[in-house]
């Protein structure tokens, strides 16, 4: 089977200039946002196209999005927000900073829906600290036009309809990425989770009601309205409806960012989509939604579909999208080290278990792979995960723990060889015995 690539996010990617406001409307944009500046498209009707399109959350966590705008209170008279989470920052995700790049306006068009479908008058895009060099400029320079065309302001097109949209550069942490920390960061304050309950929708930016979407989701509203949910939700299998942009790194012949339809079969994205593993060795393993989610093996990956139900039934998650792809000259040990690092690197430190816990399992880590480990270690690795996953703040300390448990739940021999072997990996043992 043929897969229709581009269909949404990326619609406008084949076009000269992709990312300006005449190419945005050559392709059919602002078309809904014009409707609801007419009177034409009710909060109400919005809403309900949005859940019944069957998009949710692309920035991790797959929470339907049209619910999430049902949570926020009706009254009028409140000040509300809407907040794009643009701090992509999850390892092996990056395809947010595409849309900043090549498709803003698909992003402004579904700010602006989203927010007259909640009540929101103003708005702002939460952009990673890292983005400076295009992503920010392009969606900068885009809000301008936006502005400049008379699509934003106050009283818009004597609509009555007032938006102002606010890009804001974060300092590059991962953390801000987890939304209340966003919020705080975003308030001038140092980036850290917020317990909830409140959650953002009662008690959000500056203590007002407030929703915080991804940019990839916000990015999808325009075309979802203009070609209608029912279109979109048969895109993809019952409760993964629509496209979503894969990620997809590693040992493969052809990364890169790919906008498919979801529910694709994993081996056919592998084979047809990126042209197979790297040299056509073997597949070893995925990491199919980012670097928190768990590790799947080849056997099990490929009788995948990249969808929420399908790979949550597989023992994984869909994640942000992002597949990395491993093959059999990968050490497994040495990736979940590397991995570990990261988040005793990104730990914000204001919880026990998180703060403690991940710096022991990259220091056990680092004593395996240095010769130093002792078979006692394995179980440990797994007891201190257990111990984060669940009894934190916020999802850092699950995202640290489930990859060391699926790594070690699947390739344990791995760990074990070079328990034994005094820290000499099984890979690279088996490359220079065959050579
Ligand atoms: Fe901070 Fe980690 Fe606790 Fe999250 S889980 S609040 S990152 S210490």
């Amino acid at each position: 089977m043929a897969y229709q690539q581009n269909l949404v996010c990326f619609n406008t990617f084949a076009a000269d200039e992709p990312w300006s406001l005449a190419t945005y409307e050559e392709h059919d944009g602002y078309q809904t946002w014009r409707k609801v500046l007419a009177g034409k498209l009710s909060p109400e009707k919005i809403i309900e196209e949005i859940k019944d399109s069957g998009l949710r959350g692309r920035g991790g966590a797959g929470f339907p999005t049209g619910l999430k705008w049902s949570f926020m209170p009706r009254d009028a008279d409140i000040q509300k927000y809407l907040v794009c989470n643009s701090d992509e920052s999850e390892p092996g995700t990056c395809h947010d900073r595409e849309i900043l790049r090549y498709n803003p306006h698909s992003l402004i068009e579904g700010m602006a829906i989203a927010s007259y479908a909640m009540g929101v008058t103003v708005a702002y895009n939460y952009i990673r600290g890292e983005f400076l060099d295009e992503p920010v400029p392009r969606f900068e320079a885009a809000l301008e036009e936006a502005y400049a065309a008379g699509l934003l302001g106050k009283n818009i097109q004597s609509s009555g309809i007032d938006f102002d949209l606010y890009t804001f550069v974060g300092a590059g942490a991962y953390i801000c990425g987890e939304e209340t920390a966003l919020l705080e960061s975003l308030e001038g304050k140092q980036g850290r989770p917020r317990f909830k309950p409140p959650f953002p929708a009662n008690f959000g930016l500056y203590g007002k009601p407030t929703t915080i979407n991804n940019t990839q989701s916000l990015a999808s509203v325009p075309t979802i309205m203009r070609k209608g949910a029912a279109w979109f939700a048969a895109l993809g299998p019952e409760g993964s409806g629509g496209t979503a942009l894969f990620s997809v790194s590693g040992h493969v012949e052809k990364p890169g960012n790919y906008e498919l339809p979801m529910g694709i079969p994993f081996k056919d994205l592998l084979d047809d989509i990126c042209g197979g593993v790297l040299g056509g060795r073997q597949l070893k393993a995925v990491i199919p939604g980012g670097s928190s989610c768990r590790v799947l093996p080849a056997e099990i990956i490929m009788n995948c579909t990249m969808d929420y139900n399908s790979l949550q039934q597989a023992g994984s998650s869909f994640g942000t999208g992002a597949v990395v792809v491993m093959d059999e000259t990968t050490c497994m040990v040495n990736m979940l080290r590397r991995i570990a690092r990261f988040y005793m690197a990104e730990s914000c430190g204001q919880c026990t278990p998180c703060r403690e816990g991940t710096g022991w399992l990259y220091r056990m880590l680092t004593r395996i792979t240095e010769g130093r480990g002792e078979v006692a270690d394995l179980d440990k690795l797994v007891d201190v995960a257990n111990k984060i996953e669940g009894h934190t703040i916020c999802a850092l300390g699950d995202a640290a723990a489930w990859p060391v448990q699926s790594f070690l739940q699947h390739f344990h021999h791995e760990f074990e060889y070079m328990i034994h072997n005094s820290g000499r990996s099984i890979v690279a043992d088996a490359i220079e015995a065959a050579a």
